[in-house]
C-alpha cells in the first residue's frame, strides 16, 4: 500500500528549483533513505513535500489523498517531521515538548484528552525516556535529544515520519541505536519512514530503499544491493572508493584506503 506517491514533483527557493520533477513513491511500514552530497537537496526534498518551501509544483498524496489543498495543520495529521536539532525546543522539558505533538488533533483551546495521554505515554515507552520526562531538553545528551524528537513525532500519531540526518552529532552507538529504533518503529508499529542521511554504511543494514539525488533529482532508487557500488558512488559523491560485500550480512559496505 502506497503511503507517500510524489509526482512531477518540483522544490526551490525564489532564484529557481532545487529539484526538478522528481517521482516516487514511499510504501507502508518503509524505511526509505534519501542520500546525496551536501546541498543536493535532501532537506529541501522532505521539507518541499510537507509544504514548508512555498515554491513547490507537483503533486503530493498521503495514503491517497492529495495534499497539495490541506493547511499546515491537516498536513501535521498525515506527516511528522524530526528536524535536525533546533533551539526552540530547549527551554522545554521532555514532557511539555511531546504533549505539544497532540495539539494537531485538536480543534478550539488545547486541553489534553485521556486518549491523548495515552498516545503520549506509548510514545515514551517505546523510545525508553520516560525516566527523564521531567527533566529539560537543554539537559538532555545528544542521544536522548534525538530520542525525545522521536518521541513526539511517535505522539503525533501520524502515518508518515520524515527524519532530517538522525544520526548527525551522535556517537556509534546512539547512530546505531537510533537506527534500531527507526526500523522497529517501520516494521513493528507499521510507521512509514523517510529520512536522509550521510553515513551509508550506517543505513544498509537497517532501510528497504535509498534514494540517491544529483544534479537537481533522482539519480537511482533501489535496494542497497541494487544501487550502492563503485560505479554510483562516484556518480553521487565524486569521489573514489571501494564497495565490498560484507561477508556476513551479504550486503554491500564502503570503505577506502587512504
Ligand atoms: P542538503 O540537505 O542535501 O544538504 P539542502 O536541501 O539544504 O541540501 O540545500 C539544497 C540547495 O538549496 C543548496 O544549494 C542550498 O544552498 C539551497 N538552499 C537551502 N536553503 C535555502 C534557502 N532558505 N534559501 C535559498 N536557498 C537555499
Amino acid at each position: 500500500m502506497k503511503i507517500l506517491e510524489i509526482k512531477n514533483f518540483s522544490v526551490g527557493y525564489e532564484n529557481g528549483y532545487v529539484l526538478n520533477d522528481i517521482s516516487f513513491s514511499v510504501f507502508k511500514g518503509e524505511l526509505l533513505c534519501i542520500l546525496g552530497r551536501n546541498g543536493s537537496g535532501k532537506t529541501t526534498l522532505i521539507k518541499g513535500i510537507q509544504k514548508l518551501i512555498p515554491n513547490i509544483k507537483g503533486e503530493v498524496y498521503i495514503e491517497g489523498i492529495k495534499i497539495n489543498g490541506l493547511g499546515p495543520k491537516q498536513i501535521a495529521r498525515k506527516v511528522a517531521y524530526v528536524p535536525q536539532l533546533s533551539d526552540f525546543i530547549f527551554q522545554f522539558t521532555v514532557k511539555e515538548l511531546i504533549e505539544m505533538a497532540r495539539y494537531v488533533h485538536q480543534g478550539g483551546i488545547f486541553k489534553l484528552t485521556e486518549s491523548d495521554r495515552k498516545k503520549i505515554n506509548e510514545a515514551m515507552e517505546f523510545t525508553q525516556i520516560k525516566e527523564f520526562q521531567k527533566r529539560r531538553i537543554a539537559h538532555l545528551s545528544g542521544g536522548e535529544r534525538k530520542r525525545v524528537l522521536i518521541a513526539r513525532a511517535l505522539a503525533q500519531d501520524t502515518p508518515l515520519i520524515f527524519l532530517d540526518e538522525p544520526s548527525a552529532h551522535l556517537d556509534l552507538n546512539f547512530q546505531i541505536e537510533i537506527y534500531r529504533l527507526l526500523f522497529n518503529l517501520c516494521k513493528e508499529k507499521g510507521k512509514t519512514i523517510v529520512c536522509t542521511e550521510h553515513n551509508i554504511n550506517l543505513v544498509i543494514p537497517f532501510c528497504d530503499r535509498i534514494i540517491f539525488l544529483n544534479n537537481g533529482g533522482i539519480f537511482k532508487e533501489g535496494k542497497p544491493n541494487e544501487i550502492v557500488n563503485e560505479e554510483n558512488i562516484k556518480q553521487v559523491y565524486n569521489t573514489t572508493v571501494k564497495v565490498r560485500k560484507n561477508p556476513e550480512t551479504g550486503l554491500p559496505e564502503i570503505y577506502f584506503i587512504k
